[in-house]
């Protein structure tokens, strides 16, 4: 894990400081040298056509010091973390760590493509049902990520995806009512404010 260290910018579109920097600050970056293009992860990558660039195209940029491109990337959020690319790359590159961090590098450092996304508004919205709940409730997390569009744009996606949410309720796959929790919600809380303490003071919030 990455420690409190701030990304050093000389302010040149190409600035092989950073990749020094990856190298030593992000997990598995050390591991980056070790990479030869061989593409197998790109290859092996179930959702690499949703990336903006593979991971061994982003681990050329982070060579080649494209600090901006690297972290403006979309290809960290669209990770599934499903591992493929770890297990078939030849040269042990932990790439999934990698891209991990640097998704969190990036969220840290304030890169829209971190905050902003589809993807990113849909991890608050399942994050805040876990907290809530201890579990998804998919009407309400479903509801939560709407609204972050706005009022207007929630009811009409919650219209467009009525018929879904109809076929859910009908095969018992949605149910109507309050919402299902665990035992121990309160519980459960103290234990994710005292992970977020934990990070927040290794990070250097
Ligand atoms: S599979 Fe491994 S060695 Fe090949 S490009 Fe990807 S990270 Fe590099
Ligand atoms: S872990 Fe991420 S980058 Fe690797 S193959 Fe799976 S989705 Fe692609």
């Amino acid at each position: 894990m990455a420690e409190a260290t701030t990304i050093p910018d000389s302010g040149r579109k190409y600035d092989l400081g950073f990749a020094r920097w990856v190298y030593e600050n992000v997990n598995g970056g050390d591991k980056l040298s070790m990479c030869m293009q061989c593409g197998a992860c790109s290859g092996s990558c179930p959702i690499g056509t949703e990336m903006d660039h593979g991971p061994r195209k982003l681990f050329m940029m982070i060579r080649a010091g494209m600090k901006d491109e690297v972290l403006s990337s979309n290809t960290m959020y669209n990770c599934t973390s499903c591992y493929r690319c770890v297990v078939r790359c030849p040269r042990g590159v932990p790439v999934t760590y990698i891209l991990q961090d640097l998704g969190r590098v990036a969220a840290r450092a304030g890169y829209p493509q971190a905050t902003a996304t589809d993807n990113a508004r849909f991890a608050k919205a399942f994050y805040w049902s876990t907290r809530a709940f201890g579990r998804t409730d998919e009407r309400l997390f479903t509801f939560k990520y709407y609204l972050s569009f706005g009022i207007g744009k929630a009811i009409k996606m919650a219209m467009a995806n009525m018929p879904i949410a109809l076929s859910l309720l009908k095969t018992k796959r949605m149910h109507i009512g309050a919402p299902h929790k665990i035992k121990g919600t309160a519980e459960l809380r103290k234990i994710l404010d005292k992970a977020e303490e934990i990070e927040k003071a290794k990070q250097g919030f």
